[in-house]
């Protein structure tokens, strides 16, 4: 007998953290926090301190007093969530920046080893910042991608047949942004060690929704966003981390005076600072920062243990209404069906995915989330998604889909999905 959505709204033990966030329209299904989660109440209040206090009347005091330690203050409450040192982890930048210097810095780090390799699931952005940093290097890297057979995941012998004494770097979304496979980081870590190659992993899908233990796993190097499932907020920083017997091993391309070791000597020759700092650049940006800290905070609260445990009951929750109400209508399912192996959305598949997603916005007041080319992702954020949420998106879909509401919508893809 399968439990009513009612029946598990009531027993989730994570439920009253829906509260702490702001929801001005009950009715709105979202479902699309792993793109941009919900604002923490926290955060409106965090802003408002950081602008009327610590802006308008603390003005330039407001460095000492605490914004020139929020890099590394926030990289450690993130590093508890992604099993880490509090000194593995710095919030800086974007996710592309950051993958870049990553790149670039691994690169130089094992020298004489001509290929980079990821796979076709990862990000295209990580795509272009791989590529640009083989560009600059000018070192004739190549760009070797593990093609997926089913689109939906790659396993880890793959990844394994895939790296030799030729590979410098093997980096990978650890978990897939479209079908939400999730890798074996502790057997794809020991892989690329046996033949000395380094890691470096893409968590922006997987932090806050996947418990991640990278210094139990041996990752090398990693990093990510906290606008999603960190509920941190459009264009929040992003972190990243670098294992702390590499630190001192590699260095940032892009030299800043935030990685100097002592900037306000004003030297004009750079001498990178000891630790995760060296990967920092310039001058942070202190709002954007103190409004991602709530949402950091909310996630340490809750627990890795209990969201994960959540999660996984959600995302089997959405697959078995995908049984029952969506396969019968032609749908496929886009995501893996073992759990061990799948994140926190679900990606249900169709050919008219975006027309579908385009009516499920404007006539359901459900917010999907479309990836090309035939993806309707269903984000489960477990501090805030209900399970009578996941239930009521399942059935608009499954009458878009039925009744062919789709029809009216035309296949213009927007500027943004
Ligand atoms: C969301 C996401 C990004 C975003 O990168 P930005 O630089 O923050 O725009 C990168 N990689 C993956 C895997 C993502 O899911």
């Amino acid at each position: 007998m399968i439990a009513t959505a009612a029946e598990l709204d009531r027993q989730d033990e994570l439920a009253s953290f829906r509260q702490r966030f702001f929801i001005d329209d009950p009715d709105l299904i979202y479902l699309d926090g792993n793109s941009l989660g919900r604002m923490p109440l926290a955060a409106l209040e965090a802003v408002k301190r950081a602008t009327e206090f610590e802006w308008g009347s603390r003005l330039v005091r407001g460095w000492p007093e605490g914004w020139v330690g929020a890099p590394a203050r926030i990289g450690a409450k993130i590093a508890e969530i992604i099993g880490a040192q509090p000194d593995e982890v710095v919030l800086s930048d974007s996710t592309t920046v950051n993958l870049f210097k990553l790149v670039v810095a691994a690169l130089r780090g094992n020298p004489g080893r001509p290929y980079v390799v990821t796979d076709d699931l990862n990000f295209p952005s990580d795509h272009y910042a791989i590529t640009g940093a083989i560009d600059f290097l000018r070192e004739g890297h190549e760009l070797q991608v593990i093609r997926s057979a089913n689109r939906i995941h790659i396993s880890s012998d793959q990844v394994a047949g895939a790296l030799t004494e030729n590979t410098a770097l093997f980096t990978a979304s650890h978990t897939s942004f479209k079908s939400a496979f999730v890798y074996d980081m502790k057997a794809v870590s020991a892989a690329a060690h046996e033949v000395g190659a380094l890691t470096l992993w893409d968590l922006s899908h997987s932090v806050g929704s996947i418990p991640v233990a990278l210094n139990e796993s041996n990752a090398d190097l990693a990093i990510g966003c906290t606008y999603k499932y960190l509920n941190g907020g459009p264009g929040s920083p992003a972190f990243l981390y670098v294992r702390r017997d590499l630190q001192e091993k590699l260095s940032s391309p892009i030299h800043g005076w935030f990685g100097q070791r002592d900037p306000f000597a004003f030297d004009l020759s750079y001498t990178p600072r000891e630790g995760i700092g060296r990967f920092l650049v310039g001058t942070p940006p202190i709002l954007s920062s103190l409004a991602a800290e709530p949402g950091i905070d909310l996630t340490v609260e809750a627990g890795m243990d209990r969201i994960r445990a959540k999660s996984v009951r959600q995302t089997e929750f959405l697959i078995d209404l995908y049984d029952r109400v969506l396969k019968p209508l032609g749908m496929v399912l886009n995501s893996p069906r073992d759990s061990s192996c799948r994140g926190s959305h679900v990606s249900f598949g169709h050919p008219e995915a975006m027309r579908i997603c385009k009516a499920l916005i404007n006539d359901e007041n459900v917010i999907p989330d479309f990836r090309m080319p035939d993806n309707i992702r269903y984000g489960a954020s477990p501090l805030y998604t209900t399970f009578t949420e996941l239930e009521e998106g399942v059935e608009s879909l499954a009458k878009v889909v039925r009744e062919r509401r789709f029809e009216r919508y035309d296949s213009e893809r927007p500027n943004v999905t």
